[in-house]
């Protein structure tokens, strides 16, 4: 459903260093103290604290090099299942104060802030501070806020007083001057390719964008750049989507949990990834026309390749053969690989598709994934899973890998 109203106030929520503040909230001697969230198998930096940051560490970073830079540092495993359930959580108290609420990401959301100041009996700046004040104390979670008249314009706002920080922006005079030094990349939905569009015509602050004519930015940046032109000036034309369109993509995989050109093990990888894959297929309820496969090598090169399937499909057996297919295609032996990505596109919902146009499984087919699902759900994800996957038999004895993070917007997801 997408809700716009001409005279709303839009807020946006946006968690602090989120997988760091999720493990504070657990661990609260963490408070303070330089801490990194680890990918599988503690292989890099996904996430730091602020203090971890001014040590020089960012995100991505493999841990021994991360280390020496700040040698007390705690480093924890990361945790998605948790990270989930507050994010969860978060949006069930915006919830209670909003009748509109947009789950943007794992750790923002747009929200309808017209009510805020009824809801808290207070002017809309102490009531956002009291939001902020509510998710703290019960979720446990620091978050910063920004109110205004446009997603565009609350993103920002919320950008420039994090971490912790609120910020109402609704007086002309008062949003002219904070867009004025704003680098026009800030801009959500301005890319490096727009920005150099925008660069190379001199226009360089958020400021200097909204300054510039309208018809100009449209012929620059088409009616996307047309519509953000809009939000900055405090119209909203990007509405609140409650209700999350289709996805256009599905995509399975990330970091193999160490360098490896073992081909046993890149072919288990392969199989658990599809299943992976055909799992999150069926829960968005879709099939897809397109496959694709890329493998990223310790040379920091990318091998891989795309194919158009004979027919929609969901299907595990019809996906792993199309993901065999193009490994065995372009894998060179003793090639070392570091990441595996497997991404479908041409998404349609599978009420939606033709039968005839639709690949339908055998009996045996049916049935074999029916149980597969049954029993996975009494007993848990990849209680039955494919023998193919027998020699990662470290990673499925690794709890912390059985829970993947499915429901970030708009983002594809590992
Ligand atoms: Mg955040």
């Amino acid at each position: 459903m997408n809700i716009i109203l001409g005279r709303m106030l839009i807020g946006f929520l946006d968690a602090d260093c989120f997988y760091v503040s999720c493990e504070r909230a657990r661990l609260p001697h963490l408070m303070g103290q330089p801490v990194g969230v680890l990918s599988n198998q503690g292989a890099c930096v996904i996430a730091k604290s602020y203090e971890l940051k001014a040590r020089g560490i960012s995100t991505g970073m493999p841990i021994w090099k991360a280390r020496p830079l700040c040698p007390e540092a705690v480093f924890v495993k990361r945790d998605f299942a948790w990270y989930e359930i507050l994010s969860r959580r978060m949006a069930d108290e915006v919830r209670q104060v909003s009748p509109a609420v947009e789950y943007y990401s794992i750790d923002e959301l747009f929200f309808d802030a017209s009510w805020l100041s009824r809801t808290f009996e207070a002017p809309l700046s102490e009531a956002a501070m009291r939001l902020r004040e509510r998710i703290h104390s019960r979720v446990g979670v620091p978050v910063s806020v920004g109110v205004s008249r446009s997603r565009t314009l609350a993103k920002l706002a919320a950008k420039s007083v994090k971490p912790f920080g609120c910020r109402v922006l609704l007086d002309p005079e008062e949003t002219k001057s904070f867009l004025h030094d704003c680098p026009v990349e800030e801009i959500a939905g301005i890319g490096w390719r727009s920005a150099d569009k925008l660069h190379a015509r001199q226009i360089r602050t958020v400021g200097n964008f909204a300054a510039t004519d309208r018809h100009v930015i449209c012929k620059l940046l088409t009616k996307k750049g047309e519509a953000l032109w809009w939000e900055l000036h405090g119209e909203p034309v990007l509405p609140l989507d409650t209700i999350r369109p289709p996805h256009k993509m599905v995509g399975r995989g990330g970091s193999l949990s160490g360098p490896t050109r073992d081909i046993e093990r890149l072919r288990a990888w392969l199989v658990r990834n599809v299943e992976r894959l055909v799992e999150a297929l069926d829960r968005h309820g879709v099939v897809c026309e397109t496959f694709s496969l890329s493998l990223r090598l310790e040379s920091g090169h990318y091998i891989g390749d795309g194919t158009t399937l004979p027919e929609a499909t969901a299907q595990f057996p019809r996906l792993l053969a199309a993901a065999r297919d193009i490994f065995n295609r372009v894998y060179r032996s003793g090639d070392t690989v570091t990441h595996m990505h497997l991404n479908t596109e041409r998404l349609s919902f599978r009420h939606a598709v033709q039968q005839s146009l639709l690949d339908r499984p055998s009996a045996q087919d049916i049935e074999t994934a029916r149980l597969k699902r049954l029993i996975n759900k009494r007993v848990g994800r990849f209680a039955v899973r494919s023998g193919a996957t027998l020699p990662l038999h470290d990673i499925y004895a690794d709890p912390t890998n059985g829970h993947d993070i499915c429901d970030i917007y708009g983002k594809l997801c590992f």
